[in-house]
Order: structure tokens, then C-alpha cells, then sequence
């Protein structure tokens, strides 16, 4: 069985919710750098702080202290993790590699999620996101026309603010630049698995299990 699992793939290829899917089948905790500098933000540690302060200036998080959560993180996780979000660059593709080195705790697989780019257009035009717990659903895929709350939660169902064509173009063209190398990246290291992500949630999830479990 693999455990140590990096998903990659663009906007709206569905990563967030087979990293969910992950941790309710195997346990395997999962982690976003979002997520983790939100938990940072909400302690107030040091590095919450500094981080709340370059957000609230609409200053991207740099590299650098993105590489030093997922590194205190990994110090608990290495047994197993699914990655949802990272590595986004070779940067930090080769930080991840070195600090799972250190552990002796090599990457298992990376899931290329495909879907071409007229897919990622009608997901997120079509996508609800709950405005309680934050997971987002499609219309017509997991809600029923009309629905207005979450089905996990019960939450009002609202349209991000950021799922717009201009913004989603902007999402597509930055992963094609600084992330989409790390395909070839990991097809070189032997790593790389494609998974059709354009199937329904659960075709997908079925792929998924399917591809972890293989004796390899
Ligand atoms: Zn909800």
C-alpha cells in the first residue's frame, strides 16, 4: 500500500476531495499549505503572525516559509500524508524531497490528475462552495438544482468570490508555468500516475484505491 502521496493537478481537477476521500478510507492524514498556515494564523504562533501580515498586504507566501510548515508537519507525518497543494514548484519539490530524505520516508506516488482546461472552466463556473465548513460542490454532480445548503453541513451554499473566468484563467495560467513541470519532474523519478479526474467522484476515487493498493 502507498502512503506517502503528493496529488497534483490544476484548478478544479477535484484534489481537495480525494484527499478527503483518502483520509476517511486509510486514515492517511492530509494537508494543504492553505489549511496549515490558517491553523498557524489561528494559534498566533510567530510564523501564523508573519504570514497573517503578508495576506492581509496581498503578498504571496513565500517559498521558504511554506517549506518550513510542511517540514514541521512532516515531523509527526511522515509515515504517511496526501499532499493537496504541494509542492508547487520545483523549489519546493526538491525541499520535500530532500526533508522526506532526512526521514528516510521517500515519496510512494504522485497522482497526476488530468482534465483539460473546458472541464476546469465548467467546474468552477458551475461550483458552490459552503460558507461553514469550505468544501465545494458542482451543480448537476453533487447537488440537485437549486440546493442551497451543504449536504455535509448544512451551511449556506455560496459562489466564491475568485470563481470567475478572469480568475480561473489567471489560476491556469500560473500552474502551467511554475507547476505543470513537476509532471515530467516526477515522471523521471519513476513516481508519476495519471488519473482520469473528469469520471464522477467516485470513478475517480475507485482509480485512486485502485492505483494505492497495487503491489508495487
Ligand atoms: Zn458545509
Amino acid at each position: 500500500m502507498k502512503t506517502r502521496i503528493v496529488l497534483l493537478g490544476p484548478p478544479a481537477s477535484g484534489k481537495g476531495m480525494q484527499a478527503e476521500f483518502l483520509k476517511n478510507r486509510y486514515g492517511i492524514a492530509s494537508v494543504s499549505p492553505g489549511a496549515m498556515l490558517r491553523e498557524e494564523m489561528r494559534l498566533g504562533t510567530p510564523l501564523g503572525v508573519e504570514a497573517d501580515r503578508m495576506t492581509r498586504d496581498g503578498s504571496m507566501v513565500p517559498d521558504a516559509m511554506v517549506i518550513q510548515l510542511v517540514g514541521n508537519w512532516l515531523s509527526t507525518h511522515h509515515d504517511g500524508f496526501v499532499f493537496d497543494g504541494f509542492p508547487r514548484t520545483v523549489g519546493q519539490a526538491d525541499a520535500l524531497e530532500q526533508m522526506l530524505a532526512e526521514w528516510r520516508a521517500p515519496l510512494d506516488a504522485v497522482l497526476f490528475f488530468e482534465i483539460t482546461t473546458e472541464t476546469a472552466f465548467e467546474r468552477v463556473l458551475n461550483r458552490l462552495t459552503c460558507s461553514r465548513c469550505g468544501r465545494s460542490f458542482a451543480t448537476g454532480l453533487h447537488l440537485a438544482a437549486g440546493q442551497t445548503r451543504c449536504p455535509e453541513c448544512g451551511g449556506a451554499l455560496i459562489r466564491r468570490s475568485d470563481d470567475t473566468p478572469e480568475a480561473l484563467e489567471h489560476r491556469i495560467a500560473e500552474y502551467s508555468e511554475k507547476t505543470k513541470p513537476l509532471v515530467e519532474y516526477y515522471k523521471k523519478r519513476g513516481l508519476l500516475w495519471n488519473v482520469k479526474a473528469a469520471g464522477t467522484p467516485a470513478e475517480v476515487s475507485a482509480e485512486i484505491t485502485a492505483l494505492l493498493e497495487e503491489a508495487s
